[in-house]
C-alpha cells in the first residue's frame, strides 16, 4: 500500500488548507437549482456544501458539510458497471451496452443506431441495462450484493434512503419508458420492473462526501479499500470503469470536463460529484444546486480549483502519472 506522500507537492496539511480555501471561495455561489423531477430531492438543503479527499494511504481530509447524507444517484452507475464487468466479463457487458459518449442528456431516449444498445453505462439507458444484467446474474440478491460492495468500498455499512427510493419509483415514468425500449431492443433480458427496482434502489443509497471520497480512493487503489485492506472491486474491472468515467461520466459535459479538469469522474442529481486520481486520490464534492445538465455547480467550480492547484489533469505537465510507474522510470 502506498502512502499519501505519492501525491505531488502536497502534504496532508496542505490538503486541509486547500479544501478550506475552496470551500470559502465557493460558499456564496448560489447558482443552479435543486433537482425536483424526483420530488424528494427537492427537499435537500440547498446551501449544503461539503468537500472530501481520501488518499490511497488511507487518510481523509474534509471541509464543510462532508458528513451530510444525500443519495448517490447516478454516481452508482460507475460502481454497478464495475460489478457487472466482474460478474459477467467485459465481452458480455459489451454486447449490452457501448462505451461511447452519447453527447446527450443523462435521461435521453437514444440508442446506438447499429446495435440498438445504449451508448454507455453512465447514462440512464445504459445503467438500467446494467441493472438488468445484475438481476439476470444475481436474481433476488442483486441489491444486497450491490449494497454490500458499495459498503466495502466506503469502508462502512451504507443504507437505502427508503423515502427517495419510493419517490423515484412512483414518478420514474421516463426511466420506465427507457426500460421498455431496452426490452424491445433485446438488451434487457429481465422484466423492466425488476431492472428498474434495482436501478431505483442503487440510486437511493445514502452516502456522504466522505463516503464517496473513500469509494473513489478504493477505485484509485486498484479496487482495494485503503483503510480496511479488503477488495471491493476487481482490478481489471476498475481500469474499464475509470476509462468510461473519463469519457462519459459527466453526461453531455464529459468533453468539457476531460478538457478542463482531466480526471475520471461521475456526477449525480443528488448533488454529488466523484473524481478519481488513479493510484492517488478519491475526491468528492456535495452541493445540491445543479446546472442545466444536472451537474453540481459548486462541485464543478471546486474541482476546477482543486485540479488547478494540485495539477491533477491527466495531461498536466506536473502530473507524473502513477507513482508505480514513476518508481520504475527513475
Ligand atoms: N435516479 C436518477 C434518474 O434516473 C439518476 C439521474 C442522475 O443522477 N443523473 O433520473
Amino acid at each position: 500500500m502506498m502512502s499519501s506522500q505519492s501525491v505531488p507537492s502536497a502534504s496532508p496539511h496542505e490538503f486541509d488548507r486547500l479544501l478550506e480555501s475552496i470551500h470559502s471561495a465557493h460558499r456564496d455561489n448560489r447558482a443552479g437549482a435543486l433537482a425536483d423531477y424526483i420530488p424528494e430531492l427537492a427537499k435537500a438543503s440547498p446551501d449544503d456544501f461539503g468537500l472530501a479527499i481520501a488518499t490511497v494511504g488511507g487518510r481523509l481530509h474534509i471541509a464543510g458539510d462532508a458528513e451530510v447524507p444525500f443519495t448517490i444517484q447516478s454516481i452508482s452507475k460507475a460502481f454497478t458497471f464495475c460489478l457487472a464487468l466482474e460478474l459477467t466479463g467485459r465481452d458480455t457487458v459489451l454486447t449490452r451496452v457501448g462505451v461511447e459518449p452519447s453527447g446527450d442528456a443523462f435521461n435521453a431516449i437514444i440508442f446506438d443506431a447499429v446495435g440498438k444498445k445504449p451508448f454507455n453505462p453512465m447514462v440512464n439507458a445504459g445503467a438500467i441495462t446494467i441493472a438488468g444484467l445484475l438481476c439476470e446474474t444475481l436474481g433476488a440478491s442483486a441489491f444486497d450484493f450491490v449494497l454490500d460492495r458499495f459498503s466495502q468500498a466506503a469502508g462502512r455499512p451504507l443504507t437505502l434512503d427508503e423515502t427517495v427510493y419510493r419517490s423515484e419509483a412512483e414518478t420514474g415514468h421516463r426511466n420506465r419508458a427507457i426500460a421498455h425500449l431496452l426490452l424491445a431492443n433485446d438488451v434487457l433480458k429481465v422484466s423492466p420492473d425488476e431492472a428498474l427496482d434495482l436501478y431505483f434502489r442503487q440510486c437511493s443509497i445514502r452516502v456522504t462526501a466522505s463516503d464517496l471520497a473513500r469509494m473513489g480512493a478504493t477505485l484509485a487503489n486498484m479496487g482495494e479499500n485503503p483503510v480496511t485492506g479488503r477488495a471491493a472491486f476487481e482490478l481489471r474491472a476498475v481500469r474499464n470503469t475509470l476509462a468510461v468515467m473519463f469519457t462519459c461520466g459527466m453526461y453531455d459535459y464529459a468533453g468539457n470536463w476531460a478538457y478542463d479538469i482531466g480526471v475520471p469522474a461521475k456526477s449525480g442529481v443528488g448533488g454529488g460529484i466523484l473524481g478519481v486520481v488513479n493510484r492517488q486520490l478519491g475526491i468528492a464534492t456535495y452541493s445540491p444546486r445543479l446546472d442545466a445538465r444536472g451537474n453540481s455547480v459548486r462541485g464543478i467550480a471546486s474541482f476546477e480549483m482543486l485540479g488547478e492547484e494540485l495539477g491533477l489533469h491527466a495531461f498536466d505537465c506536473t502530473n507524473m502519472g502513477s507513482s508505480f510507474v514513476s518508481t520504475l522510470i527513475r
